[in-house]
C-alpha cells in the first residue's frame, strides 16, 4: 500500500498537515493508534477549545531556539486558522484578551478539520498501532498492526507526553532517537504545582478558592489567577509559571498586584486602628483567604498594635509569598510538554529533518512549547500547515 505521505498521529498538527498536503494533490493517509481523532480538541478549552490567540507571536513560546518558530508563525498566523473558522461557520468569543474559544463546543474544531481531511481526500485510520518505521530507498516503510505501509514523506505528528491516558505516547522522541536526532530534556508543562504536606494542610480547606496574582520565578512573571486545590497550586498563573520552574526552585506570589500594601496599611492604622487585619485583608480576597493566611504567618490582633516593622512584615508576606513547590502533578494533567526534539536537527521552512530525508517532525513533539492561552494550537496548525506544503 503506496502513499505520498504517511503522517503518525491525528491530532491539531497532524490533521492539519494531512488536508494541507492532500489539497496539494497527495496521496496522503493519517495513522492513529486510539480509536479517537482528535482527542486533546475535543478535551481543549474546558470542552470550548481555546483554538488560537489574536496576539501571538513568537515571544509566547519557550524554545532552546526562540527564533526557529517565527517562519511558520509567520506563514500561517492566528488570523489565517481564525479565516478558516469564519469559513466554516463556527461562532466564537474572546475571553481573555485574545482567547479565542468556541461559543459551543470544541466539537466543531475537530469537525472544521475532519472535514477539511474529507474534502482534500486525506485518509484517515484509527486503531492502528506502528510497530517498525524503517528507510527505504524511496522513503519510508511504516510496519502496523493493519500492515506494512509506504511512502516518500513520513511525517511525525504524535504529539508530546501529556494525559498519558488519552493516548499520549513518547514515539516521536523514539523515532527521533532511531535517526540520530538529538532530543532536549522534557518536563510536563502548563501544570498545576503540589506542595508541602505542612503547607498544604493549612492550605486544603481553601480549595477551590481563586484569586488575582501575579506570580514569579527564574525572570518570568505572570499577573493572572491563582487557584487553590485540594493538590495545591493551579488557575491560569501557575500553570503558565510552570513552563518556567525547575524542581527546587521557588516562585514568588504577589497576592495583591493592584495594591500600595504598605501605604494602604499605613492608612487604615490611622483611621481604622481597632480593625483586626485579617478583616482589613479580607476587603482585598476572600475572608477565608484572609483568614487562612493570617494565621499560617502570625498576623493577629488590631492594626492599630502594629509597628512599622511589623507591617514590614506583612507586606512583605502578601507581596513577596516565596514558597517551594514540591513538584507538579506531573503528565497526567500537564497540557504540555516542554522541551522535546530539538529545533537545529529540523529545517525552520519545511520541518524535515536535516539528518533523514523525507522524515517530518510537527506540533508538540518538537522543543517549542507555548504559554497558554491558545498558542499551542495555533503552533500545532503553523508547523501543520507549513509541512503540509512540502511533505
Ligand atoms: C487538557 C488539555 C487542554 C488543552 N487546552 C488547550 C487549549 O485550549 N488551547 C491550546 O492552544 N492548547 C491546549 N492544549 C494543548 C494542545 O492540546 C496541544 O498542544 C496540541 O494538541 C498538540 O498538537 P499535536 O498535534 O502536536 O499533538 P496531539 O494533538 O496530542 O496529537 C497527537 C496524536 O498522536 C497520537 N499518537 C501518539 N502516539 C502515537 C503512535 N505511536 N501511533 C499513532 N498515533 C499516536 C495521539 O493519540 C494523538 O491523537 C491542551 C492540552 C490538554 C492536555
Amino acid at each position: 500500500m503506496k502513499y505520498d505521505v504517511i503522517i503518525i498521529g491525528g491530532g491539531a498538527s497532524g490533521l492539519m498537515c494531512a488536508a494541507t498536503a492532500a489539497y496539494r494533490g497527495r496521496k496522503v493517509l493519517l495513522l492513529e493508534h486510539t480509536k479517537k481523532i482528535g482527542r486533546k480538541i475535543l478535551m481543549s478549552g474546558g470542552g470550548r477549545c481555546n483554538f488560537t490567540h489574536l496576539h501571538n507571536t513568537p515571544a509566547n513560546f519557550l524554545s532552546a531556539n526562540p527564533h526557529f518558530c517565527k517562519s511558520a508563525l509567520s506563514r500561517f498566523s492566528a488570523a489565517d486558522f481564525v479565516e478558516l473558522v469564519d469559513r466554516h461557520g463556527i461562532e466564537y468569543h474572546e475571553k481573555t484578551p485574545g482567547q479565542l474559544f468556541c461559543n459551543e463546543s470544541s466539537k466543531e474544531i475537530l469537525q472544521l478539520l475532519l472535514t477539511e481531511c474529507e474534502w482534500s481526500g486525506a485518509e484517515l485510520m484509527t486503531e492502528t498501532s506502528v510497530f517498525e518505521v524503517e528507510q527505504g530507498t524511496a522513503g519510508y516503510h511504516v510496519r502496523t498492526s493493519r500492515g506494512q505501509f509506504d511512502a516518500e514523506s513520513l511525517v511525525i505528528a504524535s504529539g508530546g507526553l501529556s494525559i498519558p491516558n488519552g493516548g499520549a505516547t513518547g514515539f516521536a522522541y523514539e523515532v527521533a532517537e532511531q535517526f540520530g536526532l538529538q532530543v532536549t530534556p522534557r518536563q510536563a508543562a502548563l501544570v498545576p504545582f503540589t506542595l508541602q504536606p505542612d503547607l498544604l494542610e493549612h492550605l486544603k480547606p481553601l480549595s477551590g478558592v481563586s484569586q488575582p496574582v501575579t506570580v514569579s520565578c527564574n525572570g518570568m512573571s505572570f499577573s493572572e489567577n491563582l487557584l487553590l486545590t485540594h493538590r495545591g497550586l493551579s488557575g491560569p498563573s501557575i500553570l503558565q509559571i510552570s513552563s518556567y520552574w525547575k524542581p527546587g526552585d521557588e516562585i514568588e506570589i504577589d497576592l495583591l498586584p493592584q495594591l500600595d500594601l504598605d501605604a494602604w496599611l499605613k492608612e487604615q492604622r490611622q483611621q481604622r486602628p481597632k480593625a483586626e487585619l485579617r478583616t482589613l485583608m479580607a476587603q482585598h480576597m476572600t475572608k477565608r483567604l484572609a483568614q487562612t493566611l493570617c494565621e499560617l504567618w502570625g498576623f493577629e490582633g488590631e492594626v492599630g498594635q502594629y509597628s512599622n516593622a511589623r507591617l514590614q512584615e506583612v507586606v512583605q508576606q502578601f507581596k513577596h509569598w516565596c514558597l517551594k513547590p514540591s513538584g507538579t502533578e506531573g503528565y497526567r494533567t500537564a497540557e504540555v510538554t516542554l522541551g522535546g526534539i530539538e529545533t537545529d536537527e529540523v529545517s525552520q521552512k519545511t520541518f524535515e529533518a536535516k539528518k533523514a530525508p523525507g522524515l517530518y517532525f510537527i506540533g508538540e513533539c518538537l522543543d517549542v512549547t507555548g504559554h497558554l492561552g491558545g498558542h499551542n494550537f495555533q503552533w500545532a496548525w503553523a508547523s501543520g500547515f507549513c509541512a503540509g506544503q512540502y511533505v
